[in-house]
């Protein structure tokens, strides 16, 4: 049996809806960013986002953490809350993002409070597809109507909240018309790699990271899903061994002590396939020539979605004029690939 959500309404109106009103009463603080589309020096074309707004938020210290209680998702305000996901025995909720740059950005939330860090489970990757099915209209995918779901896990992934969470990004918000020409969502890249009948992961050859994919022939099931996100944690966590024990004091597995996850990873999905990233750092610095540094540049999961966003003039004027830097930032963050 595959998740029904059980809406009044169809997903897309009950998102836009809500993040009208909520943008209307600043109930959520929408960011403008510049846009340019930067490749790789493989030709790989990435969104390069620049959001002035961000440099001036403070960045929560990591040793402020542990006294840090507020959880955004444990009482959401009405104005953020779209929906339980699905209407009946929810086992999620679906919010918008508070700090959006991308508008109709949603978050996908467990009610109860599990762990971030924790393996996902059945219903979480469930209720992810199901979102992603309802963006369709008809069902069908098309540019206009399609949503990416990325998820950050773990201390180098670029997560910020414990609480367990997806997110969802509609893919005609992520475009800007000229703007963002040349640009596709990198996990369909990935995905387009993929040899006919083959049940091997897929690996885009130009990548500087380790990745695995699949790509899904048929509509999954819940099960499927739990399948194909066991098997991709089981090449990450794989591939993380293997840099630790080729490049001894550069990484470390996380303490699992309480259910937590060895490796910090990000992951995508599409209602085309999956996608997973082993990650060893948060960021890379950006630096001259000369040696100067520009800044720290942080990703998060929607670098599977073939986009980086930075907060100082200086890293964006610098990625725009060697884009080639980014090789280096790609490969920084993961775990290199293996010859
Ligand atoms: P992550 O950083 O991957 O853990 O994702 C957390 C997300 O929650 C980010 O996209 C934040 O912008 C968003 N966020 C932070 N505070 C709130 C809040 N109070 N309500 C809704 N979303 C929030």
């Amino acid at each position: 049996m595959r998740m029904l959500l059980g809406l009044a309404e169809a997903l897309p109106s009950l998102v836009e809806a809500q993040f009208k009103a909520a943008r209307a009463s600043a109930a959520l603080a929408f960011s403008q960013t510049e846009l340019a589309i930067i490749r790789t020096s493989a030709g790989i074309p990435f969104q390069l986002r620049y959001c002035p707004a961000l440099a001036k938020k403070p960045e929560p210290r990591k040793d402020d953490a542990p006294k840090k209680t507020f959880d955004p998702f444990e009482n959401p305000p009405r104005e953020l809350f779209i929906t339980d996901i699905p209407v009946n025995n929810p086992s999620h909720f679906l919010v918008l993002n508070k700090f959006p740059v991308i508008t109709n950005h949603s978050i996908l939330a467990t009610k109860i409070n599990k762990q971030q860090t924790h393996a996902l489970e059945e219903d979480d990757l469930e209720a992810t597809y199901a979102c992603l099915k309802a963006w369709q209209k008809n069902g069908v995918p098309s540019r206009q109507n399609r949503l990416f779901a990325f998820f950050n896990s773990g201390e180098h992934s670029g997560a910020s909240q414990p609480h367990r969470h997806l997110q969802f990004l509609p893919v005609d918000s992520m475009h800007e018309g000229e703007r963002s020409a040349g640009w596709e969502l990198l996990i369909d890249l990935i995905l387009s790699c993929a040899t006919t009948a083959s049940s091997e992961p897929i690996q885009h050859p130009s990548l500087p990271f380790t990745h695995f994919a699949y790509k899904f022939s048929s509509e999954p099931t819940g099960a499927d899903l739990l399948k194909f996100y066991n098997d991709l944690y089981r090449m990450a966590k794989e591939a993380v061994d293997k840099f630790i024990a080729a490049n001894s004091g550069q990484l470390s597995l996380h303490s699992v002590e309480e259910g937590h996850l060895p490796i910090s990873y990000n992951l995508a999905m599409t209602t085309a396939g999956i996608a997973i990233l082993p990650r060893r750092s948060e960021g890379h610095m950006l630096r001259g020539d000369n040696g100067t540094d520009f800044g720290f540049i942080q990703l998060n999961g929607t670098t599977l979605g073939g986009t980086l966003m930075v907060k100082y003039q200086e890293e964006w004027d610098v990625l725009r004029a060697q884009p080639h830097k980014l090789d280096s930032i790609l490969e920084a963050i993961g775990i290199p690939r293996m010859p």
